[in-house]
């Protein structure tokens, strides 16, 4: 198993981290030459989307990734990733990948919650999760399944191989999410 893991900006060692104890093999994605064949999966971590989505561009990254996405290739992403995969973001004018059928309110939680920590129930389990300036899925289309919700608001969602969170897995020691990615690769998921 092959992931490669999009690390142009933001938190993407701990996911490198989190894969490696469960004994998956990660790769980093820079440019364009990364991106070959052979991943099993990719990951979009959290930072910040509009600095990722400028690097994206500027490698030319941007339409291979989205290609390679609508052809099937199992995508996680996390809180900035959420917002480059949705097809419509709610507070901002911008599309990056556009694949995935949600819309997205950017840094949903304001200023007085920037950060903060909640346990929630992520597919049947209950995980402790980690928003940092996070967003929220504010619509779900037909085709997406709801993975997570906390205070109301949709924080994890699932459509066919693309698997995304407004939280941040990989800044807890709790696997569960990226085994979830795994068995979604495996199609145990
Ligand atoms: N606020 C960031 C954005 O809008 C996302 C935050 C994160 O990834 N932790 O891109």
């Amino acid at each position: 198993m092959k992931i490669g893991v999009f690390a142009l900006q933001g938190a993407f060692i701990e996911h490198e981290r989190a894969f490696a104890a469960l004994g998956a093999e990660t790769t980093e994605i820079r440019r364009k030459e990364h991106f070959t064949g052979g991943l099993d999966g990719i990951v979009l971590p959290g930072g910040e989307s509009t600095v990722q989505g400028k690097l994206l561009r500027e490698e030319g990254l941007l339409s291979p990734v989205k290609d390679a996405i609508l052809n099937g290739l199992p995508v996680f992403g996390t809180c900035a990733g959420l917002i480059l995969l949705a097809r419509e973001l709610s507070n901002d004018p911008n599309v990056y990948f556009g694949c995935m059928d949600v819309t997205v309110k950017r840094n949903a939680y304001g200023r007085q919650l920037g950060s903060f920590r909640a346990d929630l129930n992520f597919a049947g389990e209950r995980l402790p999760a980690v928003f940092i300036r996070a967003p929220y899925i504010e619509r779900a289309g037909a085709g997406v399944e709801i993975l997570a919700e906390t205070g109301g608001k949709i924080v994890a969602a699932r459509q066919n191989h693309m698997l995304a969170t407004a939280f941040h897995p990989e800044l807890t020691d709790d696997l569960r999410v990226h085994a979830y990615f795994l068995r979604l690769i495996r199609g145990e998921a």
